[in-house]
């Protein structure tokens, strides 16, 4: 907000009987690139007010002038007709002088001060352009990047605000008289759209070979149809990247990607062309249908339908189905050939490095991966995958956030100065934070090579100069390990900037918090893969008593060795094998459970006991995994959290079954000896339902129960020591919906309030947001000769 000493705005219950009236209106949120000039333009003309309209790095300023009633009806319809992309955060109406003006006017950008309003996010394709798309009597029939202010392109293709046309890469397309035309009338649906374009003025699509030698067709996207229904691998260039493509319906180009891709067991997404084709593969629910048709479309994660033509290599050993709808005219016109079922569309990479944008990088590093690319000549300016989500406990939970959400916002729950912090190791994303706003960027993958890192450095530089945010603090993870510290300590280091350490799993409870607006104490139940523990220790099953700046460890998940450190997270059988050692079962038995050999067993034996590279670790990620080992055979895994994943997966139909035993260690807080949940007695379970056939389904089932009980008792315990009664769930095992559905009602049934995360993930994709949280409380409460 401005601040500046303005009258607030009140009606006069006579004004009727008033002379014009003027007043000045600034509105905050997503009210730039999304037709909101053109909206409040006609609102104003029907109104008969005059006066102007401008955008600015602040929002939108608007002037009116009229009758007091007229004006009132304004700002009335100015919230409930606002236009589909638009968002109003704030409004802030003061009085001034009548000027008599005669029109009211559109004018021109202008930049000034700190930029509180940014670009918006990228927009699926509205309904009128798909209607102009497949009219043959429209001027843009079949034109791959037809768009308006309802839809297209936005952040992917923005250098710098305000988000003008030169300063998008549709700069070097000089737009034709009659496109001009449009762009130039207030009541068109294409007035100020920045990248319209059409057959004659704007972007073109061609095919070419992996050598780089364009190939002669007269329709690139039919012939690149016929290579995917071939088998072939179609490299297509989208909005925010590269997409590889094949038919998914065939078994053998879907492999063919995989080899190629060094992909073999994580799922990969599905394009369907409308949703009656979503439906005829996924069961879907009403919450899932309207999460799929938002003008964000991200990949929604739904339960599968047997038997639904989708080649059984697509998703392996899971029963959901990562689909999502075309967004781009592109896409659309790919399934206007009958022939096209669905196809698979995965980010255009090798395994977790960024996905490839521009065409000679494309050329570069897909020409070994791909037969042939579907290229364009649109300059993609910032890599953004697509956004993924999943409806956990009857409510959307965004896993990745990216396009279609970058860069809009997330509120924070009170004043920060503008900092940056860094996030973690695993699914990168950093938060620039300033005022009321936290700044997410889009998802950077795995921070462990240099690739990665300079996707991190390219993104911070685009959004400090978006939002003309200059970081005064940088706030990192605990651990000194990681690639994302070391590199916030040079950094900060070069500007002689303070560093705020805060730990994993508080910055998870931190994040749910704060979408909450929650202040604390609460019950946080941090349960994670691993992070850095305040004591040096690998946790990630905590039960913390939390506020925004502090926390004590109320109690944990008991210390399991993990023999091999890191490596016991790539093979599960490892780590099955510490769990059953821990728990007092026999040497040969745990053997033969985890199908180790006689030397892997006398090799872990021994490291377990003498402590070579074994550390112990709380992460309740890691006991899915063993219990993923064990229960399903599951001995390595080709991505993260594969094991833990089919573990939910394979008791998906299961209905509750009766928990596992676990035990409860009381500790005491207040003099740093956290309570324990033990294992040992749930292994003892589990080895004997083994011994007695039970089904695979079912023992998933009692120890997703054994879980959400333990935790919901430790959270008991915790009440009973402080009468806190609010319990907030994070880490990334809140991604796993029988556990969120099980604990959030076994928590409400023993009498806790009990919140989850929505917009920010539970997982470490959230984890930059409640570092910045964090961060923010600590300056707050203690100032800055607090951090270092
Ligand atoms: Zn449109
Ligand atoms: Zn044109
Ligand atoms: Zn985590």
């Amino acid at each position: 907000m401005t601040g500046e000493a303005h009258r607030e705005h009140t009606d006069h219950p006579n004004a009727t009987t008033d002379p014009s009236q003027r007043r000045s209106v600034l509105v905050t949120g997503v009210v730039q690139g999304v037709g909101f000039r053109p909206f409040v333009y006609r609102l104003a003309t029907e109104e008969h007010l005059v006066g102007h309209i401008g955008n600015d790095t602040d929002g939108v300023t608007i002037e009116i002038e009229g009758p007091p009633p007229r004006i009132s009806s304004f700002l009335e319809r100015l919230q409930s007709e606002l236009p589909p992309l638009a968002r109003i955060d704030a409004i802030s109406v003061s009085e001034l002088d009548p000027k008599l003006d005669t029109s009211f006017l559109i004018v021109s950008s202008q930049v000034k001060g700190q930029v509180s309003t940014g670009i918006p996010a990228d927009a699926a394709t509205c309904a009128d352009c798909l209607r102009e798309l497949f009219d043959p009597a429209d001027r843009r029939y079949r034109y791959p990047f037809l768009n308006c202010t309802n839809c297209g392109p936005r952040f992917t293709i923005t250098r710098r605000i305000p988000y003008d046309r030169p300063q998008t890469s549709m700069a070097k397309f000089a737009m034709c008289p009659s496109c001009q035309a449009e762009y130039d009338d207030p009541l068109n649906r294409r007035f100020h759209a920045q990248p319209n374009a059409c057959w004659q003025c704007g972007p073109q699509v061609w095919l070419e070979s992996p050598d780089g030698s364009r190939l002669d067709s007269a329709d690139p996207i039919q012939t690149a149809i016929d290579r995917l229904l071939s088998g072939e691998v179609v490299a297509i260039k989208g909005i925010g990247g590269f997409h590889l493509s094949v038919d998914a319906t065939s078994d053998s180009a879907v492999i063919r990607l995989r080899n190629r891709k060094h992909r073999y067991g994580k799922p990969l997404a599905v394009m369907v062309r409308d949703l009656d084709a979503a439906h005829s593969l996924c069961l879907l629910t009403a919450v899932e249908e309207s999460l799929l048709q938002t003008s964000a479309r991200p990949i929604v994660l739904a339960r599968a339908r047997a038997q639904n033509g989708i080649a059984p290599s697509v998703a392996p050993g899971v029963p959901w189905l990562g689909i999502y709808l075309p967004y781009a005219p592109l896409q659309h016109l790919l399934f206007t050939d009958a022939r096209v079922k669905a196809l698979v569309m995965t980010s255009a990479n090798l395994s977790e490095e960024p996905i490839a944008i521009d065409n000679d990088e494309a050329r570069a590093r897909l020409g070994a991966i791909a037969d042939v690319f579907l290229m364009h000549d649109r300059e993609i300016l910032q890599r953004c995958d697509d956004s993924v989500a999943s409806v956990v406990d009857g409510v959307p939970q965004l896993i990745r956030r990216a396009r279609g959400y970058v860069p809009l916002g997330i509120p924070l729950p009170f004043d920060t100065p503008p900092l940056l912090a860094v996030g973690g190791h695993l699914k990168n994303v950093f938060t620039l934070a300033r005022g009321r706003h936290a700044y997410q960027s889009q998802h950077l993958g795995d921070l462990e090579n240099l690739t990665s890192l300079e996707f991190f450095k390219e993104s911070l530089d685009h959004l400090t100069r978006t939002f003309e945010i200059e970081p005064e603090h940088v706030v990192h993870d605990l651990h000194p390990g990681y690639l994302s510290t070391t590199w916030a300590r040079q950094w900060a280091s070069e500007r002689n900037l303070p560093l705020i350490s805060v730990q994993h799993h508080h910055a998870h409870i931190a994040a749910c918090m704060a979408e909450h607006a929650l202040e604390g104490p609460v019950i946080g139940l941090s349960l994670d893969g691993t992070g850095y523990g305040s004591d040096g220790r690998i946790w990630g099953g905590e039960v913390l008593l939390a506020r925004l700046d502090r926390f004590d460890q109320f109690a944990h998940l008991e210390y399991a060795p993990m023999p091999g450190g890191e490596a016991a997270i790539h093979e599960p059988w490892r780590m099955a094998f510490g769990h059953l050692v821990h728990a007092g079962v026999p040497l040969d038995e745990a053997k033969s459970l985890v199908g180790a050999t006689d030397a892997e067993c006398r090799l872990l034996a021994r490291m377990i006991e003498r402590g070579i590279n074994t550390p112990g670790t709380s992460s309740l990620g890691r006991l899915f995994d063993a219990v993923a080992a064990v229960v399903l055979s599951r001995r390595q895994v080709d991505y993260e959290a594969q094991a833990a994943i089919e573990l939910e997966g394979v008791c998906v139909d299961e209905t509750d079954a009766p928990a596992y035993a676990t035990e409860y260690i009381s500790g005491d807080w207040t003099r740093r000896r956290p309570g324990q949940i033990r294992v040992a007695s749930l292994w003892r379970d589990v080895v004997t339902d083994l011994h007695s056939g039970v089904e695979k389904p079912r023992m998933a089932a009692r120890f997703h129960a054994a879980i959400a009980a333990a935790f919901v008792h430790a959270a008991a315990s915790a009440r009973e020591a402080t009468d806190v009664t609010q319990v907030v769930l994070s880490g990334g095992c809140m991604h796993n919906r029988r556990l969120a559905r099980l604990l959030s009602q076994g928590l409400e049934a023993a009498g806790f309030s009990v919140f989850q995360q929505r917009n920010v993930s539970p997982g470490d994709g959230g984890l930059s947001y409640g570092q910045a949280v964090v961060g923010a409380a600590i300056l707050r409460s203690h100032g800055t000769h607090a951090v270092s």
